[in-house]
């Protein structure tokens, strides 16, 4: 079994959180950056130095290749993104890509000969900080995203994703010519913390992803009528705010008892006009986050809302308008790279939880060209898109041990 090294791990990860534009308030590392450019001098390097071949590619994801003894067998992938949101933590996303440095680092060291060869991916602008959305990296390797998808994703000073990938240096025509199709990889396993407190309630080392929660996002409009506070009588009122409230404890409530014990559901944001002491309010718009591992929970707690919300507007006199924002499909991760992971798990003697994801990844816009695990380390109370955010070095190095042998069972 070979076995990865704390202090470089440590050491990495450390130097990657240098790479910030906000010391001392968390680590912010937005797509296209001073501190992204640094980061990825420093993959580079890193890579250069163990003699892979590393590619930009168009859009700004980092690619670096270790070969394998065929030349024509496909590539087994591993790694996570480089972005960060604001003010966020050290670990997001940059554990999995140390952790892909360290396997493959360990790999050449050791000198493992592989038929397959290994690629360590960073994936750019998974967060969506500086463009909304999120993982447009992903989504544009696969061929979700065309030029001119990127041309229509803008930041918030105007600036398309294309653009700011033009100024970056890259060359985002060139695109088609980077995207992976089917068959152009044999397998990817990300690591990545967890994000959530199972593992760490549980005091469980390693998680072993099934399944990648899908997610709905509406956004729900209540228009009723704005009125003096004092002069207008209860039972002559549109009050679009307190048919806002029932609304959201509705959501709350579906969530908890008509559906699975894996769906959730999330009122996140609410605006209300004009958000006045003493006027009723005339308009409210909130935010509904819906999501699970399968798609019959979403559905169903999609459609109680929806009900309800016609139920109270017609109670209250409301007009209502319901769009969908966001909807991606819950995914399964591929059975053969899970098994891989669980036994190389038992091998090595490390407990494991078999889990799912609630927060979204690049590893679920994969499934659609290749194999695709995920290993999940803790994340200390369940911390995460915070300056707190932190996972011992113990338990990534628990995580990288599985990782670099799982890579080494994939790839020969
Ligand atoms: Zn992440």
């Amino acid at each position: 079994m070979l076995e990865t090294n704390l202090e470089r791990i440590r050491h990495n990860l450390e130097t990657l959180s240098t790479f910030n534009s906000t010391p001392d308030h968390g680590c912010t590392r937005l797509s296209f950056s001073h501190e992204h450019r640094r980061a990825l001098d420093f993959l580079t390097e890193a890579c250069t130095s163990l003699g892979m071949d590393v590619v930009i590619d168009p859009v700004g994801n980092f690619r670096a290749r270790l070969k394998g003894s065929s030349l024509s067998a496909p590539a087994v992938m591993c790694g996570s993104h480089i972005d960060t949101v604001l003010h966020g933590g050290k670990f997001d996303g940059a554990a999995g890509v140390v952790a892909a440095l360290e396997a493959l680092t360990v790999i050449k060291e050791q000198e493992v000969s592989l038929r397959h060869p290994l690629e360590l991916i960073a994936f750019v602008e998974e967060e969506g900080a500086s463009f909304g959305g999120g993982l447009v990296g992903s989504k544009a390797l696969v061929g979700q995203y065309t030029v001119k998808d990127l041309m229509k994703i803008v930041n918030d000073e105007g600036v398309s994703f294309y653009e700011a990938a033009k100024r970056f240096g890259l060359n985002p025509d060139d695109l088609e010519n980077y995207v992976i199709k089917k068959g152009d990889v044999k397998a990817l396993i990300e690591l990545h913390i967890e994000q959530g407190n199972v593992l760490y309630t549980k005091s469980i080392p390693l998680g072993v992803v099934e399944a990648i929660v899908g997610i709905r996002q509406l956004s729900v409009t209540l228009t009723g009528m704005a009125n003096h506070a004092g002069t207008t009588p209860m039972n002559l009122r549109h009050d679009a705010l307190a048919a806002a409230s029932k609304l959201i404890s509705f959501v709350e409530h579906c969530a908890r008892h008509e559906a699975f014990d894996t769906t959730v559901a999330t009122v996140g944001k609410i605006h209300c006009f004009p958000n006045v002491t003493n006027v009723i309010p005339g308009k409210v718009v909130f935010s509904v986050d819906i999501r699970d591992i399968r798609d019959e929970g979403i559905s169903k707690v999609e459609q109680l809302i929806r009900e309800e919300v016609k139920r109270i507007s017609s109670e209250y006199g409301l007009q209502y308008s319901i769009s969908l924002v966001g909807d991606s499909k819950p995914v399964k991760l591929s059975e053969e790279v899970i098994s891989v992971i669980q036994r190389t798990a038992e091998e090595i003697g490390v407990k494991y939880l078999k889990m799912h994801s609630g927060a979204g990844h690049d590893s679920a816009i994969l499934t659609e060209v290749t194999d695709v695990g995920m290993i999940f380390v803790p994340s200390i109370e369940g911390i995460s898109h915070a300056p707190d955010e932190n996972t011992t070095f113990e338990d990534l190095k628990t995580g990288c041990d599985v990782l670099v042998n799982s890579l080494v069972k994939l790839a020969q």
